[in-house]
């Protein structure tokens, strides 16, 4: 099928599967900027600080860095792409996203209902008594690591650190969602990492159509994806959700 007429039938398969829509979001739907600065980041950072052990031997080592990397990405803005899963909710198509981003950018474009099965950098966690509080980057250096103000533990970042937990209530949200979804969009993803392919696995034993966009085929295209569709993930949503406004459109004017 041609790319542009792909692009449509999708269009009109997420209307039909109204309110049982539920999209899968990655690091793609990030800004490349913010993507490009992260990675160069990353490549200085030690690998041991980014593990729940790691981080409780060395709190101080660990904030250090995060207190840099957590800045950079607490910048970053929505994109289109992000925009477009905010209006395909209000048009109350889209039911739910499920996400492994860690930067509230969804919320922050508009969508209501987002499940961060990786957690958020804008809050912190205290590692004794699992209190959560919100937080605003960068921390003073003067005041590490920060402490709990309920039981004076230390403070992790909000996002999953390698070896925690994936979030309990995040999670069976998440598998009733993808349980009960007719249309399952995946954006954004080049890497495998828990818990996206037990969800895939799940929405495709349930028998939902995946649609997976992203700029070039991986791991998820032959395994899972019913439709494919390639290129620049803003534009794809943008023009989906665009066609999609005009199909609702046109099927109100002609029950009227
Ligand atoms: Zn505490």
């Amino acid at each position: 099928m041609l790319r542009e007429k792909l692009i449509e039938f999708v269009a009109y398969e997420v209307v039909k599967a109204k309110s049982f829509v539920t999209a899968i979001t990655g690091e793609g739907i990030n800004e490349q900027k913010i993507r490009d600065t992260l990675n160069k980041a990353l490549n200085n950072y030690p690998r041991e600080i980014d593990t729940l052990e790691g981080f409780t031997e060395n709190p101080n080592k660990a904030w250090k860095y995060y207190n840099i990397i957590l800045q950079m990405l607490a910048d970053s803005e929505p994109t289109d792409a992000h925009r477009a899963l905010a209006e395909l909710e209000s048009l109350g198509i889209l039911n739910s996203i499920i996400t492994i981003t860690v930067s509230g950018l969804h919320q922050m474009a508009g969508n209501k209902n987002v499940l961060e099965v990786h957690g958020n950098i804008n809050t912190l966690k205290c590692v004794s008594c699992g209190r959560v509080e919100s937080v605003k980057f960068p921390l003073d250096q003067h005041k590490m690591p920060p402490k709990c103000r309920h039981c004076s533990s230390i403070l992790k970042p909000g996002y999953l650190l390698y070896n925690e937990q994936l979030p309990s209530k995040e999670m069976t949200d998440a598998i009733i969602d993808v349980t009960v979804s007719k249309i399952m969009c995946i954006i954004g993803f080049r890497r495998v990492v828990e818990p996206i392919p037990s969800l895939i696995l799940r929405a495709k034993q349930c028998k939902a159509i995946i649609i997976e966009i992203n700029p070039e085929k991986t791991w998820i295209t032959s395994k899972f994806s019913d439709y494919f569709i390639d290129g620049d993930i803003n534009e794809v949503l943008t023009k989906i959700v665009k066609s999609v406004g005009r199909i609702i459109k046109n099927t109100e004017s002609y029950i009227v």
